[in-house]
């Protein structure tokens, strides 16, 4: 009967594992596909200041720290869903072969340490999952009440914060009443085969009292019950988090490490724009940069739509937290305009999953007659930005959303025509006196020489 019992565990477990993995492999090519629909650019070289990159931003959170308190609770956490890996080996391994606490037996001691270390950042993570869900719906931060975040954004934070509790409780009601059952080795030869004595553990080791006067079965029902749900709530969470801002947990480490190594403040110039103001000034070629000489290839300005922006654009837009980081230190922002950096990355991005949908179901050649710039992203937003790049610095995972709202105000610019008119006599002004202003290069030091000329009359 128990043997039954633990082929059926086995069985159920091996089907929603491998289900889980499909899904996730599933998505996953989906997102690459998605990123891979932008514009290619090159990203490649310098290896050793990449991964120092990566290792500073994305694995030491460095940049969360600005802001302690919340950085040493997002530590926490994301310490804790690193660790807690383990963990999950352990019990994936224990669900295929029918196993319980393989890892037990082979660590002896060593065993009760890592199980009560992780109990303990287990405890760290409820802690921090409680505050943070404090600041977004009790405190109300205003970063976390901006327009954008209304309705499933909000939903999408909170439902992970409470499915991290529900797992981490999980967690220490297997392990309490496992150890209850531990001392139970004599009721049943089940019980002496799958509850190998391990020691006491940090958190669990306090439930033990609350546990002990339940019976055996309710023990066994109890903790087989937290078991499951622990590792079918990982494995939900595992894919839930590919439809959500939390896949940043595993994209912040390629987004950091293909982060722009030159000076945030340095705009890339447009190749095709390049070449033809080298043509007018008489120096000819393509100059720096490498343009198309196939006449066929009529060059788009800028961005419209999503696949005319680059594939790290895009793979920006699937890394993005939805911290609000940026948005809280954009001037425009700040000053009641309608921008907001962390709206143009979740438009990016949830303009990028309807492209690729509609390509999964219509083909490549799909075309829904609608784009990022326009149904998503508003030329009043776009025109507020004035490009003093505190959102790229903001960010604590390198993400520039500045280089897409750029690549779309090209496009109006360039392809429209529909900059304000303010903005186009200045864009004639520099055209044909070189600078902004209304007056030729050549009078640009008259203002000088008029000073000089009344410093002589005295
Ligand atoms: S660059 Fe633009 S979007 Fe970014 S902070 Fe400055 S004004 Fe805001
Ligand atoms: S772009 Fe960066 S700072 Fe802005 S919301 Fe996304 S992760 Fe946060």
């Amino acid at each position: 009967m128990e043997n039954t019992f633990q082929i059926i565990q086995q069985v159920a477990f091996a089907a929603v594992f491998l289900t889980a993995n499909y899904i996730m492999i599933k998505r996953f090519l989906f997102i690459r596909r998605n990123i891979l629909l932008g514009k290619p650019e090159d990203r490649s070289g310098n290896f050793v200041q990449r991964f120092k990159t990566m290792v500073m931003m994305a694995l030491g959170q460095k940049q969360m720290f600005d802001r302690p308190l919340a950085g040493i609770m997002h530590f926490t956490i994301y310490a804790g869903f690193l660790l807690i890996n383990v963990e999950v080996l352990e019990i994936v391994l224990d669900g295929l072969l029918g196993t319980h606490r393989l890892f037990a037996p082979l660590f002896g001691s060593f065993y009760t340490f890592l199980i009560s270390f992780f109990e303990i950042l287990a405890f760290g993570v409820v802690v921090s999952c409680v505050i943070f869900f404090s600041r977004r719906n009790l405190l109300k931060l205003p970063r976390f009440t901006k327009p954008e975040m209304k309705g499933w954004p909000t939903l999408d934070a909170n439902l992970i914060l409470v499915w991290e509790i529900v797992l981490m409780c999980a967690l220490f009601n297997m392990n309490g009443t496992d150890l209850v059952l531990q001392t139970r080795a004599g009721e049943s030869a089940y019980v002496a085969e799958h509850y190998h004595q391990t020691g006491q553990f940090a958190i669990s080791g306090t439930f033990v009292g609350f546990f002990e006067n339940f019976s055996t079965p309710t023990l066994i029902a109890l903790e087989r019950i937290a078991w499951w749900i622990h590792i079918v709530g990982i494995l939900i969470f595992a894919i839930y988090i590919t439809y959500s801002k939390h896949l940043h947990i595993f994209l912040a480490f390629p987004n950091t490490f293909f982060s722009n190594l030159t000076p945030h403040g340095k705009m890339e110039n447009m190749p095709s724009v390049t070449n033809e103001v080298n043509i007018m000034l008489g120096i000819g070629g393509a100059g720096e940069e490498e343009v198309s000489q196939d006449d066929s290839e009529v060059p788009t300005f800028g961005a419209k739509d999503v696949t005319d922006l680059t594939w790290k654009n895009l793979l920006d837009a699937y890394s993005c937290t939805e911290c609000g980081r940026c948005t809280s230190v954009c001037p425009a922002n700040q000053t009641g305009k309608l921008l907001s950096p962390r709206k143009i990355m979740m438009d990016t991005r949830n303009r990028l999953e309807e492209v690729g949908k509609g390509i999964d179901k219509n083909g490549k050649e799909f075309s829904d007659d609608k784009s990022l710039y326009g149904d998503y992203t508003t030329k009043e937003e776009l025109m507020a930005c004035t490009t003093c790049n505190a959102c790229v610095e903001a960010c604590p995972i390198n993400i520039n959303p500045l280089e897409i709202i750029l690549q779309q105000r090209r496009y109006i610019a360039m392809e429209e025509s529909s900059t304000p008119a303010s903005w186009n006599a200045m864009f004639t002004n520099i055209e044909n006196n070189f600078a902004p202003w209304a007056f030729p290069a050549s009078e640009r030091f008259k203002w000088a020489e008029e000073i000089q000329q009344n410093e002589d009359k005295q």
